[in-house]
C-alpha cells in the first residue's frame, strides 16, 4: 500500500498523550494500523512519553514504585488469542462495526451517498461514508477539524487524490468537494469535531437530521 497523505506530528503526539476525542483516536489508530511511516513516528513519540514518565517516577516518594507494583499483583497467565477472522477491516474498526464492511448499517444521504455513524463518546463524531463511483459529496467547508481516511477506493478534491490508507486533514480554511474515483465506490472513515458547513441549501436543511 503506497500511502502519501499522513497524519501530522501534533496529531500523533495528541494521540500518544491520550488527548484526542474517541472519534479522532479511532481514525488515528486505523491509519496507524495501515501505515508503517506513522507507526514508526508514533513509536518515537511514545518512547519520549515513556522517558518523561520514567523521569517523573524517579521523583516519587520512597516506596511509591514498590506500592504500585504490589497493586498490580501476580502476573496473570496470557490470554489465548482469538483466531483472527477473515475481514476487510483494519483492526481498530472491528469493535465498532462487527465482522466486515458488509455488516455496516448504512443510511442514505441522497444521491447514492450513504453514511453510518459509529458509537463514540461525545465531543466528536466518527462516521463511515460510502460514495458511489464518480459521485461527489456536496461541496462543504469546516467549522472545526475533519479527518478523512480512505478504507477502500479513492477520492479526489481540489488538493489531491486520496487512495487507501491516505488521510486528509481538513481545517476551517478548506472548502472542498470530494469526488469518488470513477473506478469504484469509495469508503471512508471520517471524524469531525464540529458540524460541516454546506454551501447549498438542501444539504444545510438535512444537516441536523443526519448529524453531519
Ligand atoms: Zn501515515
Amino acid at each position: 500500500m503506497s500511502i502519501r497523505h499522513h497524519l501530522s506530528d501534533p496529531m500523533l503526539i495528541a494521540y500518544a498523550a491520550g488527548n484526542l476525542p474517541e472519534a479522532f483516536s479511532l481514525v488515528v489508530a486505523t491509519h496507524v494500523s495501515m501505515c508503517d511511516t506513522c507507526r514508526a513516528q508514533l513509536a518515537t513519540f511514545e518512547a519520549v512519553g515513556g522517558a518523561v514518565l520514567a523521569a517523573e517516577s524517579a521523583a516519587l516518594s520512597d516506596g511509591a514504585l514498590e506500592a504500585a507494583m504490589a497493586r498490580l499483583g501476580a502476573p496473570e497467565p496470557a490470554l489465548a488469542m482469538p483466531k483472527p477472522k477473515h475481514t476487510d477491516l483494519p483492526a481498530p474498526l472491528l469493535d465498532y462495526i462487527g465482522g466486515s464492511l458488509a455488516d455496516v448499517k448504512w443510511r442514505s444521504l441522497g444521491m447514492g451517498v450513504r453514511q453510518a455513524i459509529l458509537p463514540t463518546s461525545k465531543g466528536a463524531t466518527a462516521r463511515l461514508l460510502y460514495i458511489p463511483a464518480g459521485q461527489a459529496v456536496p461541496d462543504h467547508g469546516h467549522r472545526g477539524t475533519e479527518l478523512t481516511l480512505v478504507l477502500q477506493g479513492a477520492f479526489c478534491d481540489a488538493t489531491d487524490r486520496f487512495g487507501p490508507g491516505d488521510v486528509e486533514v481538513a481545517t476551517e480554511e478548506l472548502e472542498h468537494t470530494p469526488v469518488a474515483s470513477s473506478d469504484g465506490a469509495c469508503i471512508c472513515l471520517a471524524a469531525t469535531d464540529a458540524p460541516l458547513r454546506f454551501n447549498a441549501l438542501i444539504p444545510r436543511l438535512l444537516q441536523p437530521l443526519f448529524r453531519i
